[in-house]
């Protein structure tokens, strides 16, 4: 079976995963891996190419900046970008979660829901946390000003929407709270999986 772990800026989704990981789930970080096959992986490679041109690549490297600066300021850019990035990060889901033994695994995505991802899994966890939480979290985390992050938090969508669409939500607050939360969805995913 497959989970899709989701949450917006701050909400704790990586942390949720790296307890799921330490009780022995295997996680797959989508943005990690959207990063690691635009340099890898040689069919994304002449698709980014074929659309961004071959200043896309300098020495053989992706230029982010270069491509960043494109598709900052057209929405169309941005569309085909992804377009090209998310089916090749789905077809190395898939191939990697075939390899692994567990009666189920994560799929972690800032933007499942965005990016029309949950058709790729069985089952979504969206993890929430409190707009002024995720605020406070982040600048701790990242030094980062607090308007900066309200802006990212209002470009994301709501709570409200991300809800309505998830199997399951994780509500973030406290740290106590968050090892006994993943340990009980741990519990309903182990028991869902066996229908898979
Ligand atoms: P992003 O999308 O920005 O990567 P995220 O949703 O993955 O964010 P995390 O990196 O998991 O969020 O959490 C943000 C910060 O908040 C981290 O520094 C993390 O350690 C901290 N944090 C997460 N959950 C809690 C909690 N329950 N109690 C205290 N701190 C927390």
């Amino acid at each position: 079976m497959k989970v899709g772990v989701t949450g917006g800026i701050g909400s704790g989704k990586s942390t949720v995963c790296r307890l799921f990981a330490q009780r022995g789930i295997a996680v797959y970080d989508s943005d990690a891996a959207a990063k690691r096959l635009m340099g890898e992986d040689a069919a994304l490679r002449r698709g980014l190419t074929a659309r961004f041109g071959a200043e896309t690549f300098r020495g053989g490297e992706l230029d982010r900046g270069y491509l960043a600066a494109i598709v900052f300021s057209d929405p169309q850019a941005l569309a085909d970008l992804n377009a090209l990035v998310h089916p090749a990060v789905m077809r190395d889901f898939d191939a990697w979660a075939a390899r692994q033994q567990g009666s189920y695994v994560i799929l972690e995505s800032a933007i499942l829901f965005e990016a029309g991802l949950e058709g790729s899994v069985d089952k979504t966890l969206a993890v929430l946390a409190p707009r002024e939480l995720r605020i406070e979290r982040t600048c701790r985390r990242d030094g980062c000003d607090a308007a900066q992050v309200a802006r990212r938090i209002a470009a994301q969508l709501d709570d409200d929407t991300v809800s309505a669409r998830a199997d399951y939500v994780l509500v973030n607050i406290t740290e106590a709270e968050l090892a006994p939360a993943v340990a009980e969805f741990d519990r309903i995913f182990s028991h869902e999986a066996q229908r898979y």
